[in-house]
């Protein structure tokens, strides 16, 4: 790694891990929390865990493990133009939806709703959940041992009873921040705007290749149309071309456009507020950011997918179904627990339904389908 900014989060200067482990060079801490990311379970389920689409629509769509490592390039990339922590970036980024259910949104809800009474259920502290418990894979502890910089970007938030509870559990912990109203490192905020400019951008592609947006649609939006229009200018011949070719020069525009000014804007933010160090970052404002103008267009963009994509009545349909599928499955394991695997009984015996919550979030969409057709004698979804 090139020399960090003195306002990165220094690898030599971490906050450390909850139970104390000698160090493993070459490897720095962080890397090591990338590279303990990417050998868990959690973390080969997302394959087969969709944002916006179900599995088993389609292919070519993004899943949650293409997503991830979609925002682990974005971020990689911005941090290292401004000399943060790529490695501490890219483990957040690898992690930051292991937390999240089959079906996307439409799950979470879902399970969110059936947990109300037990506590809730949030996919951040989830995500958080998996890497400090729920990975089984250590001799000596659950979870991943992560440092508390990875974990701290991991839960992003969560509500403030929540927040304040792991504080009292855990008073140097990742929810201090929360409950102090301060913000997280600089790689944390960045892993957090690569989440929203891959999703935003891969969104529009797929919602483009699955035929649910139509183009005259999103020429409608400057910041697509804009980029369309500048692509056809440098190259007329893709008039011509398959639209494929197009779409894909737009949309990396698109992108480019986007990192070239969360670059400027964070350089300026830091600039003008001369950060001494990494713990300085926090009592300021979110530096990590778009330029304002930049800021309007992607929200403009955002506003198009929720009303254009996200309420599509295909997408409306397939969120609906899956809501009751999740809904389904707690209803069947809480009734009769027998029913979960000899592993997961054992913690319902201990946890209650938090156990029921912890294994159909660790569900990928297919095996949540099999597991319903098995419970209910019902198919999940047509077409599957
Ligand atoms: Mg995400």
């Amino acid at each position: 790694m090139s020399a960090l900014a003195p306002y990165a989060c220094d690898p030599e200067r971490s906050r450390g891990r909850r139970i104390a482990e000698p160090s493993a060079p070459p490897r720095n801490d962080h890397q090591r929390d990338r590279d303990r990311v990417v050998h868990c379970t959690a973390f080969r389920r997302l394959v087969y865990k969709t944002q916006v689409f179900v599995n088993h629509e389609g292919d070519l769509f993004r899943t949650r493990l293409t997503h991830s490592l979609e925002v682990a390039q974005l971020g990689r990339s911005i941090a290292r133009a401004l000399a943060l922590n790529e490695d501490l970036v890219e483990a957040i980024a690898l992690a930051h939806d292991l937390g999240h259910t089959p079906f996307g949104h439409a799950g979470q809800d879902a399970l969110d709703d059936c947990m109300k009474p037990h506590g809730g259920f949030e996919h951040n502290l989830q995500s958080l959940r998996v890497v400090d418990v729920l990975e089984q894979r250590y001799p000596r502890f659950d979870g991943l041992n992560l440092t508390l910089e990875t974990r701290e970007g991991i839960l992003k938030r969560c509500s403030l009873k929540i927040a304040e509870q792991m504080q009292a559990e855990e008073p140097d912990g990742p929810a201090r921040r929360i409950v102090a109203g301060e913000q997280p490192s600089l790689e944390a905020q960045l892993a957090n705007l690569a989440d929203e400019m891959a999703y935003n951008a891969h969104d529009v592609d797929d919602g483009l290749r699955s035929g649910l947006l139509a183009m005259t649609q999103l020429t409608e939006v400057p910041l697509f149309a804009d980029h369309r229009a500048a692509a056809l200018m440098d190259h007329p011949q893709l008039q011509q071309a398959p639209e494929r070719r197009l779409l894909a020069e737009t949309l990396r525009r698109l992108l480019s456009a986007q990192v070239a000014d969360v670059i400027a804007a964070t350089i300026a933010n830091l600039q003008s507020h001369a950060p001494g160090n990494a713990d300085a970052v926090r009592a300021l404002p979110a530096m990590v950011q778009f330029t304002p103008p930049m800021r309007e267009q992607v929200t403009a963009l955002k506003r198009f997918l929720f009303a254009a994509l996200y309420r599509h009545p295909q997408v409306a349909d397939t969120t609906l179904r899956a809501r009751e599928v999740v809904r389904a499955l707690f209803a069947a394991y809480a009734d009769a627990p027998q029913q979960l695997p000899d592993e997961h009984r054992l913690a319902h015996r201990q946890i209650g339904l938090r156990a029921v919550a912890d294994y159909i979030a660790g569900m990928t969409d297919r095996f949540a389908s099999r597991e319903y057709l098995r419970l209910t004698g019902q198919v999940a979804f047509e077409g599957q």
